[in-house]
């Protein structure tokens, strides 16, 4: 037998529902004796990323929440595993020496902190979708800089990544990303606009944080997979399609010019796009339910209502207009979601302040560096709030 040294995983947002199924995985595929875990962090939920940090044997683990460090640094102590908080802290983690990191935060909060670790040159399982949203460009050129392997996490972009060989990428003609249309598919736009947070987040397949569910609902999250899968492949925003398909069971496709539609299939479990981006180029032994066909019987499909879900078409839009539109589109989304969560806004108002945002910041500026991204995302940010302090 061939002794292999433990491979190094650093998780981003452990606490969150990525890192939860992503310390799952790592048990089934061997533990402690398969995996070193170089740092975790987390944000409010000290007990339990204190408790993960134990279990895996982390050498630092970082609350988001400087406020929380005294309660973090009490509850590791004896353990030897480092504390650390806020921004600094998540940066730090992002740099400790490790051969894959998960990038697991929610927002444009896990940026900087997975920049940190591209540029140490470490292999990216991404989860976040933000970074390449927001940042794109920059996001790829630091990745070709620091020479890791981009491994998307995404469900969608995953089944993607499994059928899209890169010696017939030339012959690459669409990529069609499945939606499943959220719990208000079928929902009139009369019946969206009383939403709560409450029923919006209860997702019908996947079982995800709030904030991506609530995206499921408006299809903002596939938005946002839209302008993600762009990045990812070097797509054209005509060649990226959207289908509804309410099973979940076909993760999404990639159509090349022969006519030929590869797709990638599985039940709707995240373990298996997280157990296929951390054992990547090898194909792991993971404990998801098989798919039963004939328990199946039928998948559906059905193109997106764009008047229902006028989040499509903003991605379109971003898409085209380029530059720091994509970091707007997310800095305005996030700023109209937690007024939404907060019950400021109704649920179709989040739509409207998206796109108003858009328009007032369309003015063709360029990125040149990540510091105008996030100097874009705050300004969406601002221009939001004001739209919703207006009375409507
Ligand atoms: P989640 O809300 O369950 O977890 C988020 C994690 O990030 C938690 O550990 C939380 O403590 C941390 N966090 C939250 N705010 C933070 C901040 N401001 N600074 C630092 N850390 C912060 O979210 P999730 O569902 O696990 O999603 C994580 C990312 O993965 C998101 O970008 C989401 O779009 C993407 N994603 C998730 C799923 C899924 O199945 N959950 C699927 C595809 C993509
Ligand atoms: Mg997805």
């Amino acid at each position: 037998i061939q002794h292999q040294a433990p491979r190094r995983i650093t998780i981003l947002g452990a606490t969150g529902s990525i890192g939860c199924n992503t310390l799952d995985v790592m048990t089934h595929l061997g533990g402690r004796d398969a995996f070193e875990v170089p740092a975790i962090t987390g944000m409010g939920n000290i007990d339990l990323l204190a408790k993960q940090a134990r279990q895996a044997g982390a050498g630092f683990a970082v609350t988001a929440d400087p406020a929380r460090y005294q309660d973090l640094k009490a509850a590791l102590s004896g353990t030897g595993i480092e504390a650390g908080a806020g921004p600094a802290g998540l940066i730090e983690a992002g740099e400790r020496d490790t051969d894959l990191l998960m990038a697991g935060i929610v927002g444009i909060a896990g940026l900087a902190p997975t920049l940190a670790a591209v540029s140490r040159g470490a292999d990216i399982a991404l989860a976040n979708k933000e970074c390449l949203v927001s940042a794109g460009e920059l996001f790829a050129a630091a990745m070709a800089k620091g020479g890791g392997k981009l491994l998307p996490v995404d469900s969608e972009h995953n089944a993607i990544f499994q059928v899209l060989e890169e010696h017939q990428r030339h012959a690459v003609e669409r990529i069609i990303l499945t939606a499943s249309g959220g719990p208000f598919r079928e929902h009139t736009r009369e019946q969206m606009s009383v939403m709560t947070a409450d029923v919006a987040a209860a997702h019908p397949n996947w079982s995800m944080g709030l904030k991506i569910s609530i995206d499921s609902a408006s299809m903002f999250n596939k938005a946002l997979e839209m302008i993600e899968a762009r990045h990812l492949f070097g797509m054209r925003p005509e060649q990226i399609e959207v289908i509804v398909h309410p099973q979940s069971i076909i993760h999404s496709m990639v159509g090349y010019t022969d006519g030929s539609v590869l797709a990638q299939l599985g039940t709707p479990d995240m373990r298996h796009a997280i157990g296929y981006a951390i054992s990547h180029p090898r194909r792991a032994s993971l404990p998801v339910e098989r798919l039963d066909f004939a328990k199946l019987s039928r998948l559906d499909f059905h193109a997106p209502d764009e008047t229902r879900f006028p989040a499509l078409a903003l991605a379109r839009t971003a898409m085209q207009r380029g530059g720091l539109q994509g970091a707007i589109l997310n800095g305005a989304k996030e700023a109209a979601l937690e007024a939404f969560i907060a019950g400021q806004i109704g649920f179709l108002d989040m739509a409207d302040v998206v796109a108003q945002t858009m328009d007032k910041m369309d003015d063709g500026r360029q990125p040149n560096s990540i510091e105008d991204v996030y100097a874009a995302d705050r300004e969406a940010r601002d221009i939001a709030a004001s739209l919703m302090r207006q009375p409507a």
